[in-house]
């Protein structure tokens, strides 16, 4: 995913508030018509249509005319939204170079004014399946493109408020820094992902201090979920920190067990293939001291006291409720006027939003066959093929200032 931030620079004011305008009328619309576009953006002197076609030269919007005359935003164009909200509130000020694909996300570096470095994770829930469909029927594909939209930015916010609330709780996960639409921003890791590392001082030591972290999670009434070695950060001290949120579920879920012990089954068939480790060797080896031989014993999810809820309402402050993890979990139709990524949003100041609410949906088609689980299916054919292409860590990063 090429990110070319440069552009950013040479958006207007006006650029913005069109790019905005299409934003708002995806709310209930998968191609915004481009009269709508205008009547939001009511630009003071006019002219939204030559500023659609700027956008459209830097593929920050997407022209439809398969139905009616529309435009809709693409990655690129909602990449831009969040970043320039950003940097608008003094998060950061320079993006630099790509540091991870995820299974579902793009990861870069970025630049504070001091010039202490931030790492973002632009969301990208849904990303094969929206490319998977491309050639397929037309409304089909704007319906992807719809909830691409709401689905990224309710990852985002799922992972922000975990991260948040783990953080507190004192478990070793990146500090949540800010969130915006479909972007996170957090601490930047100084460490490898498990999966590159070949050696390790202490392979026993790792291996009980993350088996420890999964039991701790269930305690705290939680499940990773994609507890892997794509998901664990270990630094040069063998300092462990984990990452990658947006899947966790409570131990009150149906499936809790099947999840816990898959995570478990991860780390075990990490261990062993990587380092020879297992966990009958562990206890071999730990003599007959109570403490080790009871962190080297299988965890065992009926064992653990767990407290369930207990991050639920912790959860809800800070922004992810029931709700949310329910329009996830369903993979929504439509997007609700629960939006708030613009209400800080300065560029769509003085936009009417009851224009927004009160057009009815043009294409607002019913999607049948459609679940979760196909979009899971696709989603994990994705991960497969996106894992492990991990940058380099680099000494010299290039940053591109944005104002
Ligand atoms: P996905 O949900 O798409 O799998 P992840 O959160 O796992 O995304 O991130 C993908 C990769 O990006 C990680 O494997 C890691 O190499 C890198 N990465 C993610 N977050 C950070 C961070 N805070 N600091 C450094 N690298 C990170
Ligand atoms: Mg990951």
């Amino acid at each position: 995913m090429k990110l070319d931030v440069n552009v950013l620079r040479y958006l207007s004011k006006d650029d913005f508030r069109v790019l905005t305008a299409v934003e708002m009328g995806m709310r209930n619309h998968e191609i915004v018509p481009s009269e709508l576009v205008d009547r939001i953006a009511s630009l003071k002197h006019g002219g939204t249509y030559k500023v659609l076609k700027n956008l459209l030269k830097h593929k920050l919007v997407h022209h439809d005319s398969s139905k009616y005359d529309g435009f809709r935003l693409t990655y690129l164009g909602y990449d831009f939204l969040a970043i320039k909200t950003m940097v608008n509130r003094g998060v950061f000020t320079a993006v630099g170079r790509q540091i991870g694909v995820g299974k579902e996300s793009d990861i870069f570096e970025v630049a504070k004014e001091d010039g202490s470095i931030l790492a973002i994770k632009l969301h990208r829930l849904g990303r094969t399946s929206f490319r998977a469909v491309k050639s397929k029927r037309d409304y089909l594909r704007h319906r992807r493109s719809f909830n691409w939209l709401y689905l990224s930015r309710l990852a985002a916010l799922k992972e922000f408020s975990f991260m948040k609330a783990l953080e507190e709780h004192g478990f070793p996960v990146p500090n949540a820094v800010e969130c915006n639409r479909h972007c996170v921003v957090m601490s930047l890791i100084h460490g490898y992902p498990l999966v590159q590392v070949r050696e390790l001082q202490s392979p026993e030591v790792v291996f009980e201090r993350i088996l420890g972290l999964i039991v701790r999670l269930a305690e705290h009434g939680l499940i990773h979920c994609d507890f892997n070695e794509f998901n664990i950060m270990i630094d040069d001290e063998e300092k462990v920190t984990m990452i990658d949120f947006p899947q966790m579920v409570s131990v009150s879920h149906r499936n809790a067990q099947m999840y816990f012990d898959r995570d478990v089954d991860c780390i075990l068939k990490f261990f062993s293939k990587r380092f020879n480790l297992s966990l009958e060797e562990q206890i071999d080896n730990t003599d007959n001291s109570e403490e080790d031989s009871e962190g080297s014993s299988r965890p065992c999810f009926s064992s653990i006291s767990k407290s369930v809820g207990f991050l639920d309402r912790e959860l809800a402050a800070s922004g992810f409720t029931r709700k949310e993890q329910d329009d996830m979990d369903k993979f929504v139709k439509e997007e609700k006027d629960q939006d708030q990524c613009s209400e800080d949003e300065e560029d769509s100041a003085g936009m009417d939003e009851t224009i927004v609410r009160d057009v009815v949906s043009l294409h607002l088609l019913d999607q049948p066959g459609h679940t979760v689980e196909g979009n899971e299916e696709e989603i994990k054919e994705n991960r497969q093929s996106c894992e492990g292409q991990l940058s380099e860590p680099c000494c010299e990063a290039h940053f591109n200032e944005i104002s």
